[in-house]
């Protein structure tokens, strides 16, 4: 297997790991960077991000990414298709990562920034008829349900954005909200809410994603009533909440019981020497663009800290 040798690695390209990505190059330490399975992460799957400072009048999620990335070239850091496959964090100094199980990469440091990904129901159907009118980004599927009859699942800021978007294009929009309230921020659930073709089912539970080859409707209860109904949508969105992408690190890392990394408060460092974890693969409270991209930033000082204090930067 081909083998390379590394100062700085970072796994994963949203804003957590460019933001890595371009204090470590412009600290000289000519990172490697994997991107891991989406690319520009879950901002690349985004329509306006509004609470970015810096962008008074918003920006698109996926040119925003577009602008991390071409920052993080310009200072030099080697930026690759792949993914993690494999990791051994036993040799303090020389961190094996395996990337798509043909390429060893050995680390004097490993910046985790591999973020997090949609979470689904668990059903059969929803899982048969995944990209058959099942999606978990609104954005990146809407446009296939032109004028038509969907439904969004979930009562987050993430339903109550996806939603929106899918009633500029979608003729009707139900929401269903598992109990009599959103989570979601006050002005996200005020927008959904006056908007006039979405409609909020609060006390709702999906039973099956009904259809062969597409989506032809939904069977739902009402957890209060449980009265069951037929909704004749064509298409079915999840959105509730991600899991963090962390699986290959159990056994090495510490993490909490849902499989977010533990970081040493104050600073990015996790139970391994030379390993550090950035953006939502640790944080599970803010997971905001601007709170990744300002623990990525912690993450390289800190792999630059310890290279400094090893002799070796
Ligand atoms: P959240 O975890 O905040 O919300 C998940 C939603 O899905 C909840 O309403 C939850 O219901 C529901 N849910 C979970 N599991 C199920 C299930 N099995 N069946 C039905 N419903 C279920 O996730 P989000 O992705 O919405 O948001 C994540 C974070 O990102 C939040 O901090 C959010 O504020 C932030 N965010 C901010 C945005 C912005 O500011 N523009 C946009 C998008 C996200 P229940 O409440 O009953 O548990």
């Amino acid at each position: 297997m081909a083998q390379e040798q590394v100062e700085v690695l970072i796994l994963g390209s949203g804003p957590a790991g460019y933001t890595a990505a371009i204090y470590a190059a412009r600290a000289g330490l000519k990172p490697i960077m994997y991107q891991g399975g989406q690319p520009g992460g879950q901002l690349t799957i985004t329509t306006d991000v509004e609470n970015f400072p810096g962008y008074p009048d918003g920006i698109m999620g996926p040119e925003m990414m577009e602008d991390f990335k071409k920052q993080a070239e310009r200072f030099g850091t080697d930026n690759r298709w792949g993914m993690a496959t494999k990791v051994d964090f036993s040799t303090p100094l020389a961190h094996k990562v395996i990337i798509d199980d043909t390429h060893e990469i050995v680390a004097k440091t490993v910046i985790i920034a591999t973020g997090a990904s949609a979470k689904w129901l668990g059903l059969e159907s929803e899982q048969r008829l995944n990209g058959y009118g099942v999606s978990a980004c609104a954005v990146c599927d809407g446009f296939f349900f032109r004028g038509q009859e969907v439904a969004i699942v979930g009562g987050g800021d993430t339903a109550c954005e996806e939603a929106h978007y899918l009633s500029k294009l979608c003729k009707k929009v139900y929401m269903l909200v598992r109990k009599g309230e959103f989570r979601a921020s006050v002005i996200m659930q005020k927008r959904v809410e006056n908007t006039a073709n979405i409609e909020i089912l609060y006390h709702t539970e999906t039973l099956e994603v009904l259809g062969t080859d597409g989506v032809t409707g939904v069977r739902i209860k009402n957890a209060q009533t449980q009265v069951e109904s037929v909704l004749d949508v064509t298409g079915f969105f999840v959105a509730i909440g991600h899991q963090p992408n962390t699986q290959i690190f159990d056994g090495f890392l510490n993490m909490d019981e849902a499989g977010y990394i533990e970081t040493i408060k104050g600073s990015a460092r996790t139970n391994i020497e030379g390993v550090f974890a950035c953006g939502d693969a640790q944080d599970k409270i803010y997971r905001q663009a601007v709170t990744a991209a300002g623990s990525g930033c912690m993450a390289a000082l800190d792999a630059e800290r310890y290279l400094a204090e090893k002799d070796l930067h």
